[in-house]
């Protein structure tokens, strides 16, 4: 299910039809915030073809909610589709509440649901467009991860997206490189406090991914988008299908000794972190 975002970006690959599953989340449940896109839908391909039930929640469209859900069945396992905004906390508590009735179980939760504008100038930023980064990119990982707690057994999983800006900067994404810095101290300190319990907690840092959050550089400035690439060693931007394989690698008991950890992916742009 390949997708042509926009012109000025390669079409985004989802999944590598070579990827042979093992059942290496057979019977899990599985919840991915923003899993009806980009590199949710990644991970929820990915992981139903490991043999996980999944439930994605989606913000706004419901269409590309829909298509995923259809390509989760299609690797032979059940999809949940829930519609929420994961700033705001009931909804996360309701989310979690479906997913239970839905499958009984919650084994490995993926915060995933982001967004970003990029401002020339920290003068440009207003209060609401501040908080609004955190609502979305920080406060839904705690809403999310609260409710999920009481559910998560022994062995469990919280898989959180931060992102590679967090560790190297981007000056024009300052409250959105902000939000994924505290997602590093989140993860950091949660998984220290959950290791009693068996629940691991680690985080992916993506680099420049074909998405369609990179749409709100359009008009801010083009070239960013065009030249994403070049800013890796690699000299080119990532498919949705490369970073899947990192939140199944942090879901299964493949990283049973890991916790606490940043999975960077991103074509060589993190070297020292
Ligand atoms: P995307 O635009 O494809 O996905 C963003 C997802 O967030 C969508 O599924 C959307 O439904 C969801 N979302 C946005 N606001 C929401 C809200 N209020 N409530 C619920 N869901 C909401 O982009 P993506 O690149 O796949 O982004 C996924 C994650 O990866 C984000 O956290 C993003 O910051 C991170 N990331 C992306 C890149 C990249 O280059 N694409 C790089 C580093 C990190």
């Amino acid at each position: 299910m390949d997708e042509k975002i926009d012109d000025m970006m390669p079409v985004a690959e989802f999944i590598d039809e070579n990827y042979k599953g093992s059942g290496k989340l057979h019977g899990k449940s599985v919840l991915i915030s923003g899993g009806d896109s980009g590199i949710g839908r990644a991970a929820a391909l990915y992981a139903a073809r490991e043999g996980a039930n999944i439930a994605i929640i989606y913000h706004t469209d419901e269409d590309r909610a829909n298509d995923t859900r259809k390509a989760i069945e299609g690797e032979g396992t059940e999809a949940l589709v829930i519609q929420a905004d994961v700033g705001r906390s009931a909804a996360c508590d309701a989310a979690v509440g479906e997913v239970i009735e839905k499958f009984g179980t919650l084994d490995v939760l993926i915060n995933n649901a982001g967004f970003q504008k990029p401002y020339a100038s920290l003068t440009d930023i207003s209060d609401e467009d501040w908080i609004a980064h955190f609502e979305v990119n920080m406060h839904g990982m705690f809403y999310l991860a609260r409710a999920a707690l009481p559910h998560l057994g022994k062995g469990a999983s919280i898989i959180n997206t931060t992102s590679v800006n967090a560790f190297a900067g981007n000056k024009h994404l300052v409250p959105y490189t902000a939000t994924k810095g505290a997602i590093t101290g989140f993860t950091r300190a949660l998984a220290l406090q959950l290791v009693e319990q068996g629940i691991r907690v680690n985080e992916v840092a993506p680099g420049p991914v074909v998405t369609p959050i990179q749409l709100a550089f359009k008009g801010y400035d083009d070239d960013i988008i065009k030249n994403m690439g070049d800013t890796t060693p690699m000299q080119r931007i990532g498919q949705p299908r490369e970073l899947g394989p990192a939140y199944v690698y942090l879901a299964c008991n493949d990283s049973s000794f890991v916790t606490g950890q940043t999975l960077h992916v991103n074509g060589g742009m993190i070297v020292n972190g």
